[in-house]
């Protein structure tokens, strides 16, 4: 069999593969699989049964986090990270996450049994996307010391904490501190598939004025929030019509006390903001809020604003990026540098090894979503790739020689 036709079968299999994990959910035939949930067990089981038979050394730490170990010719202390996560939003899409894990299964697979002289792990977060405790990432923040006293003690909507939760799934949270990588790590690769192409950054407004009757007040010396909110909304859609590549959204306007006859006094709004430049995101966010206090002076209403996140850009690794670039090339493929809008373990590893992703396209762009894809020939060039990626770094003093230190 040539080494094409050996990448599509392995392609297929790995689509298949994320198929049989869809299966395990908490909502059927929906896919759902949350934090510390039973079908994450589950899902835990199946993905060791295709570890172990590599040699693989498959442990859990403390954040319920999957590791499965590949040593190299040099034992297991250099290693390199490649993952992604194994959480789901509710109603998700069978490949979000899950193809970074299987690819690289696959990815192992076409070794053949080949050692590299440094060793593999494998990484299949336990929570990413932030579903039962409103915070993302508690998977990879375990592992770059970030799983501290105050996320432990946050609450899903049932009251239970993290804490608790890892406890009754029968972890140890004083294990968590040995979660932290360890010396040794070259570096963390995450292969994805596409989604959003901008950053985001959400805001929460109050206007406040004066709530009145609405029958006896007359309209000059009225101060309605919801009125102000409302011009305000119309001018963020106009300005921000004239910034090309920005989106900006008042997705909620809330009004107080909300009663036919009764001038709102109050009113919340929010807004979110999004472009792939920090700088002219950064820029578009302080002009809407400069036009919300011009339109609240104007109309004698309070203003209050508060940032609920703003993402920053997390800076891939420049070694690891021209190396993704000379094997996609290798691969026959034109390369293709990408900002990514989305969340991902990358950024919080990043703060700690040398990380990158390689992002596979999604058909019509859709995430989050049972329609979510990703075409069998995109996986197979993706597995290509990764064997040129490790061939290279197997050959690199450069990459061999930059580990972290704990
Ligand atoms: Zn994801």
């Amino acid at each position: 069999m040539t080494q094409i036709a050996e990448h599509l079968l392995r392609a297929k299999e790995a689509v298949a593969r994320c198929q049989t994990l869809a299966l395990f959910t908490e909502d059927p035939p929906r896919i759902c699989r949350t934090f510390l949930s039973p079908p994450m067990r589950a899902c835990h089981r199946q993905i060791e049964d295709w570890m172990r038979p590599l040699g693989m050394t498959v442990t859990v730490d403390a954040a319920r986090n999957l590791h499965g170990l590949y040593p190299g010719t040099r034992g297991a202390d250099r290693r390199l990270l490649i993952g992604s996560h194994l959480d789901t939003v509710p109603d998700a899409g069978a490949y979000d996450g899950v193809l970074g894990v299987v690819l690289a299964i696959s990815l192992l697979e076409s070794l053949k049994g080949h050692r590299l002289p440094f060793a593999l792990e494998i990484i299949g977060f336990s929570e990413e996307e932030g579903v039962r405790f409103g915070v993302p990432f508690i998977g990879s923040r375990a592992l770059v010391g970030r799983l501290d006293e105050e996320l432990l003690s946050r609450r899903d909507s049932n009251s239970v904490s993290v804490r608790e939760a890892i406890q009754s799934y029968g972890l140890k949270p004083s294990g968590i501190p040995a979660a932290n990588l360890q010396e040794g790590v070259l570096g963390y690769l995450e292969f994805h598939i596409e989604q959003g192409p901008v950053l985001e950054h959400r805001d929460d407004l109050v206007f406040t004025g004066v709530a009145s009757h609405a029958g006896t007040t007359p309209m000059a010396l009225r101060r309605d929030a919801l009125v102000a909110a409302a011009e305000w909304a119309l001018a963020v859609e106009k300005d921000a019509r004239e910034i090309p590549g920005l989106v900006a959204t008042v997705g909620v306007l809330e009004a107080k006390p909300g009663a036919t006859n009764v001038i709102a006094g109050e009113c919340r709004a929010t807004l979110d903001v999004r472009h792939e430049s920090d700088a002219t995101r950064t820029q578009g966010v302080s002009a809407f809020l400069r036009n919300a206090t011009e339109i609240a002076n104007r109309r004698d209403i309070k203003l209050t604003s508060s940032t609920k996140s703003a993402q920053t850009a997390t800076q891939t690794d420049p070694f690891l990026v021209r190396e993704i670039d000379s094997a996609v090339s290798q691969a026959g493929i034109k390369s293709h540098r990408m900002v990514s809008g989305a969340g991902h373990d990358a950024m919080i590893l990043a703060e700690k090894v040398p990380s990158a992703m390689i992002f596979l396209r999604s058909p019509g762009g859709i995430s989050h979503n049972p329609k979510e894809s990703v075409l069998v020939e995109d996986v197979a060039k993706a597995i290509e790739c990764g064997l040129y990626l490790l061939n290279h770094l197997s050959s690199s003093p450069e990459f061999q020689t930059r580990a972290h230190r704990a």
